[in-house]
């Protein structure tokens, strides 16, 4: 388990998504389109809730 996937609630709307912690662009919501993870310096910043660590 490397905690590199992440369970990420949606600080708009409330989507769950799965997504990449160490994303190289910027990851958003397929509901809304906000912002969810912002890369910076090879790991990403979450903007929205973790829910759960994936793997
Ligand atoms: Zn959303």
């Amino acid at each position: 388990m490397t905690d590199d996937f992440i369970k990420v609630k949606c600080p708009d709307c409330g989507n769950e998504q799965i997504v990449f912690r160490k994303a190289a662009t910027k990851v958003t919501c397929h509901v809304c389109g906000s912002v969810l993870v912002v890369p910076k310096g090879g790991i990403g910043e979450i903007k929205g809730e973790i829910v759960e660590v994936v793997g």
